[in-house]
Parts: C-alpha cells; sequence; structure tokens
C-alpha cells in the first residue's frame, strides 16, 4: 500500500511551514496549487494568510468546487486562521461562498488592530497540558450548528472546532515549535476518531 500523502494547500501564505512540520513527523507532503494537484492526497491543511485572496484565487484556478466535493465526501481537512474562515459557511454573519463546508459563524480580524497578535497557553481537547497558541488577526467562532463540536477556547471565545473530519483552528499552530495539533490532526481526526 503506498504511504498516505498530505496536501498544503499553497496559493499564499504560511504552507511551507506546515511542510515542514509534516515532513519532521515523517509524512509525505505535496503543495497544492492546481486542481489536478488535489488527486491522491489523503487529507488537506489550509494555511493561514488572507482569506480573501486565497478564497478568490480558489475559485479563479477551479479549486473550490472540486474541493468542497471532497471535503463532503470526507477528506480530512485542516484549516488554521485564513483556513478557518474559508471552511465557516457565514463569515461576519453573512453566508459564504468560499468552501463553506462548517456550519459556523466566524468573525474575521475578531481580536481588534490593537491586540491584533498575541500568544496564550490554552487546553485544546485531545491533547495533555497547555498548548501554545499564536494568534495573528485572528478570527473567533461565534456561533456553531449542530455536530460542530468546540476543542479550544481562549479568554471565553471559541478558537476551535471539530465538525467530523474537518478541524479549524484560530490560531497558527505551525511557528509554535510544538507539533501537537499536526499530531492530533494526524492521529486523531484523519484516522476517525470520535470526541
Ligand atoms: N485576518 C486574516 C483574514 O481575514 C487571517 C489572518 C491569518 O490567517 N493569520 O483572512
Amino acid at each position: 500500500m503506498s504511504k498516505r500523502r498530505i496536501g498544503v494547500l499553497a496559493l499564499q501564505g504560511a504552507f511551507y511551514e506546515h511542510e515542514r512540520i509534516l515532513v519532521s513527523l515523517g509524512e509525505d507532503t505535496s503543495e497544492v496549487r492546481r486542481k489536478e494537484d488535489l488527486k491522491g492526497i489523503s487529507a488537506l491543511i489550509i494555511p493561514g494568510g488572507e482569506s480573501t485572496t486565497i478564497g478568490k484565487l480558489l475559485r479563479e484556478l477551479d479549486i473550490l468546487d472540486p474541493l468542497k466535493v471532497m471535503i463532503d465526501n470526507g477528506l480530512p481537512v485542516m484549516g488554521t486562521c485564513a483556513g478557518e474562515i474559508l471552511l465557516a459557511d457565514s463569515v461576519d454573519g453573512r453566508k459564504s461562498d468560499y468552501i463553506a463546508t462548517i456550519p459556523m459563524n466566524v468573525r474575521r480580524n475578531a481580536y481588534g488592530r490593537q491586540l491584533g497578535s498575541f500568544i496564550a497557553n490554552e487546553d485544546f481537547y485531545g491533547i495533555d497540558g497547555k498548548v501554545p497558541m499564536c494568534f495573528i488577526r485572528a478570527p473567533y467562532i461565534e456561533s456553531a450548528g449542530q455536530g460542530v463540536r468546540v476543542v479550544a477556547r481562549c479568554n471565553g471565545r471559541v478558537v476551535g472546532v471539530r465538525y467530523d473530519s474537518q478541524l479549524a483552528i484560530s490560531f497558527h499552530p505551525e511557528i509554535s515549535g510544538d507539533t501537537r495539533i499536526h499530531s492530533y490532526f494526524l492521529n486523531s481526526v484523519m484516522q476517525g476518531q470520535s470526541l
């Protein structure tokens, strides 16, 4: 059996750092820049960056629709920060026309300019001990629909959810030097372990 391969959406943003972590965890990775690159991946990471830019490119490059179908059919996906926004079916109270595969409303740039970036250490469901969370002009999850389970909170706000095989987090796990979020995705979410 061939080894699984984790795709990393590489249109814009912090994709390279995710690849480095995946490789350090012994995974094969590939960059997704065209719809053909979706073929054969076992999971996809959607990095942080600028959600409007990544969303526009996803549409222009015709990746959006095939990706939605793959996620609806169970492709495990982890969206971080801008990636979380792209997975939400509602952004700032308006219906999203991006990937929109998780029933939840996210608030973009929710922490305002003054508190634009910060680091916190918080609990994360399924991980022992505190997890460092780097927030960079981050969104938070304001409300979520049925079946969406909260996996992380910070200052009373929801900053991580799981919806079947989709994991969406508001912070950047690729810059903290802590690989436990990636391991959680690879070992729990991808294996279909329930909460
Ligand atoms: N503020 C960005 C957006 O709205 C997300 C920031 C990030 O990914 N670090 O897309």
